[in-house]
């Protein structure tokens, strides 16, 4: 007999799909790995074409009282959602780490109140979107931001809850319905967050949560005319898929893509402060989509910044996931690893060197990769050019502000920046000039969830985060009054 709940790290969880408050059994399953030890967590429900019909279905029925429910009343929800979160942050962080093998402590004191904190932001602000109203030769214009209807997201595994809830929480704050469709490679914390909403009473169909690979039950979503946004957080390849199947509903659609991102050291800039922000470059392995992966360093300080990062790295620890003095765990998947070493060994055979690094860690066996800094790298070769999602970065020198920033702009990707300089005005001038969604001066990582977040060119189409969700996941509409015993036309 079918398993439907499989135990990870003594959490129990339940691997079919979540459809009008219901669990639903597909008739076949596929294998989730845990990139620690490569052990199978569970037999995970492998949804098709039926389960993306029946979960539109769940949403389309759930949206019109969803819609209706008073905005204190949806916000009051999402804050029982963000209560339950944190209740269970303990099973959530010890999951997400066996699933996608990123940092336990990280899931436990970043990620995980990370999550809560999506549902009570986007609670919060739910209750303060205006209305507003302006006045024309008398008429009143009434703007509001009506719910717009079942919504797909269609998330990647290298932060699986934590992107999840940045769609999910505006999505139902805003009033609407939502299919959630996580990453087959990082399945299991959707399934409790599906738990979770169904404890803080969120009614059935509201949120819906299906299982299984992209080119079928995700494609199938992305394809239903039914469907009235679609939010992607992934890959370019795959959202060149999902923009062509959106298009043929004209279904809204939002994406988070890869990057290529800049790390600009200038000569003036805290070399301390530089090279502590290049190492951060190396966190969830690598897997990170905002990551700088491109050090570009101003040649006067090139030698003392790459010796200030080389002792920094070195010092990194790489292990288990679990074990608190791991700084770097392993990459999710042996595909992953792969593709990792694919792109560097093409790099070594075109003349780069490996400052550190440069290959599979073999003394751990498994799927942890050295972190690695490659020089000699020319600007338009893969490795400079091609998102790797492993960590690996590149270092190359510049001699003048007017070419770090032509290096800076020249990829196909421009998500974020980060500038390291002791000038303010250097950093104003040049942080003008950058294509990037996020530019950070001596900083990074630092996200507020009022800020909108998200790429330009081929990183992505539109903004996430404050009003910027709102927008996308609204329907806008201005309501023009004529004012009493108004006859002219
Ligand atoms: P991916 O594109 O392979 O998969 C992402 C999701 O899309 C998965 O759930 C997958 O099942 C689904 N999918 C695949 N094909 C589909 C199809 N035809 N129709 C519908 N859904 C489909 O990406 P990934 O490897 O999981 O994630 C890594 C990528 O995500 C990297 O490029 C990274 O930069 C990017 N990313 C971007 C951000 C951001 O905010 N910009 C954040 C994190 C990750």
């Amino acid at each position: 007999m079918t398993q439907h709940t499989t135990t990870v790290a003594g959490v129990e969880v339940d691997t079919r799909h979540w459809i009008g408050g219901a669990r639903v059994a597909s008739a076949e399953t596929f294998a989730d790995l845990s990139p620690i030890d490569g052990a199978t967590l569970g037999e995970i429900a492998r949804g098709g074409a039926a389960e993306a019909e029946a979960a539109v279905a769940a949403a389309e029925a759930a949206f019109p009282a969803w819609a209706a429910t008073p905005r204190a009343e949806r916000a009051r929800i999402l804050h029982a959602i963000a209560d339950g979160v944190e209740k269970r942050i303990e099973d959530l962080a010890k999951v997400e780490t066996l699933d996608n093998g990123a940092l336990l402590r990280s899931h436990r004191r970043g990620v995980m109140p990370r999550v809560a904190h999506n549902f009570r932001f986007f609670a919060d602000w739910l209750l303060t979107l205006g209305h507003e109203d302006f006045d024309t030769r008398g008429h009143t214009n009434q703007v509001s931001w009506d719910p717009a209807g079942p919504c797909v997201l269609i998330t990647p595994w290298n932060a699986p809850l934590m992107l999840a809830t940045w769609k999910v929480a505006p999505a139902l704050a805003a009033g609407n319905t939502v299919i959630l469709k996580p990453a087959e490679w990082s399945p299991l914390t959707a399934s409790l967050l599906a738990d979770i909403a169904a404890e803080a009473g969120l009614p059935a169909g509201v949120l819906n949560v299906v299982q299984g690979y992209g080119a079928e039950v995700g494609n199938a979503l992305v394809s239903h005319p039914g469907v009235r946004r679609i939010s992607f957080t992934g890959s370019v390849p795959t959202a060149k898929r999902i923009a062509a199947a959106a298009a043929a509903n004209l279904t809204p659609l939002s994406l988070e893509l890869g990057g290529k991102s800049p790390l600009l050291v200038f000569a003036d800039a805290d070399l301390d402060l530089a090279a502590d922000l290049a190492v951060e470059q190396y966190d969830n392995a690598g897997q990170v989509c905002l990551a700088a992966t491109r050090l570009l360093v101003e040649s006067s300080v090139a030698e003392e910044f790459t010796r200030r990062f080389v002792e920094r790295a070195e010092a990194l620890v790489q292990g288990d996931s679990r074990d608190g003095a791991s700084d770097l765990g392993p990459n999710i998947h042996p595909r992953q690893l792969e593709k990792i070493d694919g792109f560097v060994r093409r790099a070594l055979d075109g003349g780069a060197r490996a400052v550190i690094g440069g290959g599979p860690n073999t003394d751990l066996g498994g799927l942890y990769y050295r972190p690695t800094l490659l020089t000699g790298v020319a600007q338009d070769s893969e490795i400079v050019q091609e998102e790797v999602f492993g960590p690996v970065l590149t270092l190359q020198t510049f001699d003048t502000e007017a070419e770090a920033v032509e290096l800076a702009n020249d990829t196909r990707f421009g998500l974020a920046a980060t500038l390291a300089t002791g000038d303010p005005e250097c950093a104003e001038r040049v942080s003008a000039q950058l294509v990037a969604g996020t530019v950070w001066v001596n900083c990074f990582f630092v996200r507020d969830l009022q800020a909108p977040f998200g790429g330009s060119r081929h990183s992505g189409v539109g903004r996430e985060g404050g009003t910027w969700s709102f927008d996308f996941y609204c329907d806008v509409k201005n309501t023009v009054t004529a004012p009493k015993g108004w006859k002219d036309h």
